[in-house]
């Protein structure tokens, strides 16, 4: 077949992740160190967030920042670069909490895992200890009968690295021989970027498909330029870069950003046309609020089966277990609750980051987020909700669920004005001369009138003056005119209270 001839084997992309200290980074050195070429001078290598090696012949590329931050960050903006992934579990440590999580991110990316059981040349070990924790949670071994290869590692004398190497190789031959095209133009994504003294900006591309060239044109998300110079991760300046290479490439106009996909155009002007229609539009969109899957919305469409996917995040194990098995024991004929991810702890980025890819509503139990947590929610709009009783949060699915969601509605607060005098319009006393005494009014806002403790209305405000003029808001300590919407009653000495009305569970 004609189309099927360009295509060639390219080699697997393998990203390393696992728990903290379980030798990740020890792993990656090692493979690293192992196939730096013996004759090369002076082995310099350079770190430019990924590498590849040979074995037998063949070549691997690693994605050299290990961990699941890295690797969900670039999935959130859509990047799937990832081909198989290398789950690093110590051997004397067993699955712990980010484990657990890695294997919640692996799962949603469907990528093949291999386990590295890492530190084996350590003394008293128990693994079938671990091998059971890990069939525990669905990574069956394929001593268990499950279909993942464990190989014993240790980073610190070299065993096992070889035969992990080996394992990549025949997962990928087996179960997703990776193809690509190497002749036609370049697509890649961007695995790390920054602006280097003297070369300008530059950023680490990983070619997945094509073959990029020096003197390419080139659109990198947002940011458009021509191919200056390819340098790859031994330190050496390439003419080009094919199929799963990663190369520092520089002649990017600005810094690139990690997850942005880089595509070759036929003419500078074209690249330079797209990268301007996205900085527009990119602008529009910020203008805009993010839109967010919540719960809410999902009340809003009924009468066709949907799965509701949520990540769970609880304070410790036994609650989790509680707030799992109230939700599970939801039934509903029309909809299916699908949990992605779950752990023990506070929400993190990297949970709402897996919400973002999987769709999902984080439902936090007696946790708060963390500041990155909220950043990352925000960017992608991802509704995080709190509660610390749980038949709350299973009410709140299985209202939603139902259709009945009601949105709850808070007035908050924004500031006070006593009124000094009040004037006259059709013989009523409809003005109400003010002096804000607190916060600040604003014209948006609605308004107590108080009386001897009491609200005896509240309202729309309908005009705010200052002198003759309207304004949109008074700050503390200056006098205004207030006009309530329905309302020609004031007397001196009330108190108006402002405030907006927020829907609470958005
Ligand atoms: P990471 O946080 O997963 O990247 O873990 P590191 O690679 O930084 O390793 C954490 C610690 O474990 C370091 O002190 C390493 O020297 C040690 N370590 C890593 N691999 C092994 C191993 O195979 N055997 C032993 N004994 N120690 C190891």
């Amino acid at each position: 077949m004609l189309f099927r001839s360009t295509l060639v084997a390219r080699p697997p992309v393998v990203a390393v992740l696992g728990h903290v200290d379980h030798g990740k980074t020890s792993i990656l050195d090692r493979i690293r160190a192992s196939s730096v070429a013996s004759g090369e001078a002076g082995g310099i290598t350079q770190r430019i967030g990924a590498y590849q090696v040979e074995r037998q012949g063949q070549a691997i590329t690693f994605i050299d920042t290990p961990g699941h931050a890295a690797f969900t960050a670039m999935r959130a903006r859509g990047a799937d670069v990832t081909d198989i992934a290398v789950l690093v579990v110590a051997a004397d440590d067993g699955v712990m909490p980010q484990t657990e999580e890695a294997i919640q991110h692996i799962r949603s990316a469907g990528v093949p895992i291999v386990v590295a059981l890492n530190k084996v040349d350590k003394e008293g070990l128990n693994v079938d200890r671990v091998l059971q924790q890990l069939a525990e949670r669905g990574v069956v071994p394929e001593s268990y009968g499950g279909d993942v290869p464990v190989v014993s590692t240790s980073a610190v004398t070299g065993q096992g690295i070889d035969t992990l190497l080996d394992t990549l190789l025949l997962v990928n031959e087996v179960i997703l021989p990776t193809r690509a095209n190497p002749s036609r133009a370049a697509v890649g994504t961007v695995i790390d970027s920054e602006l280097e003294r003297g070369r300008g900006p530059v950023a680490t591309v990983l070619v997945q498909n094509g073959t990029l060239r020096i003197g390419d044109n080139v659109v990198v998300g947002r940011v458009y330029g021509k191919i200056r110079a390819l340098v790859d991760d031994s330190g050496k300046r390439v003419k080009e870069a094919g199929p799963s290479k990663p190369v520092q490439i520089t002649g990017l106009t600005e810094v690139a950003t990690a997850g942005d996909v880089l595509q070759v155009m036929d003419t500078e002007r074209a690249a330079r046309a797209l990268a301007d229609q996205r900085t527009a539009l990119e602008r529009v969109r910020t203008a805009q609020p993010v839109r967010r899957i919540t719960l809410a919305d999902f009340a809003a469409v009924q009468g066709e089966v949907r799965t509701l996917t949520l990540v769970l995040k609880a304070e410790a194990d036994g609650s989790l277990e509680a707030l799992r098995g109230q939700i599970s024991a939801i039934a509903d004929p029309n909809v299916t609750i699908r949990i992605v991810g779950e752990g023990v702890g506070a929400v993190g980025e990297a949970d709402v980051n897996l919400a973002a890819v999987s769709g999902a509503i984080v439902i936090g139990f007696n946790v708060r987020p963390d500041e990155r947590a909220k950043a990352a929610a925000e960017e992608h709009g991802v509704d995080v909700r709190f509660y610390d009783v749980v038949y709350q949060a299973t009410e709140d699915i299985e209202k939603s669920i139902r259709g009945m969601y009601e949105p709850t509605f808070i007035d908050v607060y924004q500031g006070r004005a006593e009124v000094r005098r009040v004037f006259q319009v059709d013989g009523r006393p409809a003005i109400a001369g003010c002096q804000v005494v607190d916060g600040k009014i604003a014209r948006s806002a609605r308004c107590r009138v108080l009386r001897g403790g009491k609200e005896v209305a509240a309202g729309k405000i309908g005009a705010l003056k200052r002198f003759k003029d309207d304004v949109r808001e008074v700050a503390r300590g200056y006098e205004c005119g207030i006009s309530i919407d329905g309302f020609a009653e004031f007397a001196e000495g009330d108190i108006l209270e402002a405030f907006v009305v927020e829907q609470q569970n958005l």
